[in-house]
């Protein structure tokens, strides 16, 4: 029988007219070697999983998958505030792959070589980045992240230079699209209205097709509240989960609400809102606290594009965009105090709890806690014991009681941690809910695990020196983020402060 590797390869994006992308074959490269290849992904897309891993060249971009169609995507974006034109200088979009569930995933390599687009660069990738992207990406999609995911990182068998001689390789990356905001910076710019409306159709067609509707009199409105809201959430998942994108310019951010583009990110240790991990972002522009302004700045800018979609009177035009931005904010604010609520057990919504969790924040931040710890330790404050014959001191599980607790999250010896669990204490009696449940809550909205920096760089090193078993492991086990897992759990050693990421291009 002849294997069959299940590609439904389509290419509604090639049906665009040509400013929007340019025919591109990945190059060709001799000895293409596996390195990790994602066998739950694959099936889900439909891909035979036995036959692809044996198959590199396919991620490499030497042999082209069956019905393939390769181009690059043209798109510009802001970058730290200013517009350059960008495009895919060194990715290719394979096809279109239809999952047996009848969703549609772009298949991109990255790092498969020079296009019209890469400028200066020599289109290629190193293998720690693009692992980095790997790991990362897929530990966002086990914490509930909204994000691309990575089927593929293999060895291309060629040097790549850099401040030294790296290791070439090649990620495949899943997407529901690639329409970023820069594709629209881009349309604006250098194409007419009608592209613009072919473009604003095709997202809506990708992304939000019940907005296929000709009743709807401002579609394109619709549209523009749509992409803002998915952006509310997902930057309101972020900052709950203490993630930093660290190079939120607009051709890095997806219509489709899906964190794209994994360069200079990490997840953040230490509580600080000032925190910047990436070494270019020398002003903070993308600091932790200013990540969710950043999203509503570069919706202006995706807002700006469209203007002449959503009025034909362009006062007007921006004035229906600015109630939409506001909207944005309340839609944020929204969904990061109902994810804080839960983070910290709170089923139901008082007025004061936006103070108690300001407090606990502002704890944090003055002991320097961890955030991930702290938070998921927390409910090691619970069940609060009712029993009315012990003292109201004693009922209080404080610090001494549990003795690992100070040690694990590095709490000085103040009382004000302890006045504040006893205040969210009586705020949690209040809400008459079975304490086992309100754990559960708890651990549901609190990772145990998150890819640890150090952890994170001790499997690339390892790996660039040909072990795979520290990335394979630290894989597994942040798939169960929400599981105990005490080892990857433990605060981060001071090590990791001051911790610097790198574009790694
Ligand atoms: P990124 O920082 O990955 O979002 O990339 C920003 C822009 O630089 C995109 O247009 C990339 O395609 C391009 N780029 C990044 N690295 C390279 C490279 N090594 N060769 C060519 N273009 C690159
Ligand atoms: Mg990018």
């Amino acid at each position: 029988m002849i294997p069959t590797t299940g590609w439904n390869l389509k290419h509604t994006y090639a049906e665009l007219p040509e400013i929007f992308y340019r025919n591109q074959k990945p190059a060709y490269v001799e000895n293409p070697q596996m390195v990790v290849f994602n066998q739950g992904l694959a099936e889900s897309l439909g891909l035979n999983a036995e036959e692809l891993k044996k198959a590199p060249g396919i991620f490499a971009g030497s042999q082209l998958p069956h019905g393939a169609k390769p181009i690059s995507q043209a798109y510009a974006g802001y970058q730290f505030g200013h517009f350059a034109m960008l495009g895919d200088g060194r990715a290719v979009l394979l096809g279109e792959q239809i999952a047996p569930d009848g969703r549609r995933f772009d298949i991109q390599l990255k790092g498969s070589g020079l296009t019209p687009f890469s400028r200066n660069g020599d289109g290629l990738a190193a293998l720690a980045p693009m692992l980095r992207e790997y790991i990362i990406s897929e530990a966002m999609f086990y914490l509930g992240i909204p994000t691309t995911r990575s089927l593929a990182v293999v060895l291309t068998g060629e040097d790549v230079i850099r401040e030294r001689v790296l290791s070439g390789a090649v990620l495949t990356r899943i997407a529901s699209s690639h329409i970023r905001v820069g594709t629209f910076n881009y349309i604006s710019v250098f194409g007419t209205k009608v592209d613009l409306c072919k473009l604003a159709d095709y997202s809506i067609m990708r992304h939000f097709s019940w907005l296929e509707n000709p009743d709807y009199e401002n579609k394109y409105l619709m549209f523009f509240r749509e992409v803002a809201g998915q952006q509310a959430r997902l930057i309101a998942k972020w900052q709950l989960a203490g993630f930093i994108h660290g190079v939120m310019n607009t051709d890095n951010m997806a219509i489709s609400g899906e964190t794209i583009d994994y360069g200079p990110c990490a997840f953040m240790d230490r509580y600080d809102p000032d925190t910047v991990f990436s070494s270019i972002d020398t002003s903070g522009r993308y600091a932790y606290k200013n990540q969710p302004l950043m999203a509503a700045w570069n919706l202006s800018k995706l807002a700006e594009a469209l203007l002449p979609l959503l009025h034909k009177e362009q006062e007007m035009a921006i004035e229906l965009a600015g109630e939409e931005i506001s909207k944005y904010w309340d839609c944020y604010h929204e969904n990061w105090f109902a994810g804080m609520r839960a983070k910290i057990g709170l089923v139901s919504e008082k007025a004061e709890d936006a103070v108690l969790i300001s407090e606990l924040l502002d704890l944090l931040k003055q002991h320097k806690l961890d955030y991930t710890n702290t938070f998921r330790l927390l409910s090691t404050f619970l069940p609060i014991d009712e029993n009315p014959n012990l003292s109201e001191k004693s009922k209080l599980p404080g610090l001494s009681e549990l003795s690992r607790l100070p040690e694990l999250l590095g709490l000085p010896e103040t009382p004000d941690f302890a006045l504040w669990i006893k205040k969210w204490q009586n705020r949690i009696k209040l809400q008459n809910q079975n304490q086992q449940d309100t754990i559960e809550l708890m651990q549901k909205h609190n990772p145990a695990l998150i890819p640890r920096n150090q952890q994170v760089e001790e499997a690339l090193t390892a790996a660039e020196n040909g072990d795979l078993t520290v990335m394979t492991n630290l894989l597994e086990t942040l798939s169960t983020p929400y599981e105990k897992a005490e080892l990857y759990s433990l605060p981060p050693e001071s090590k990791s402060c001051g911790y610097k990421t790198f574009c790694g291009t």
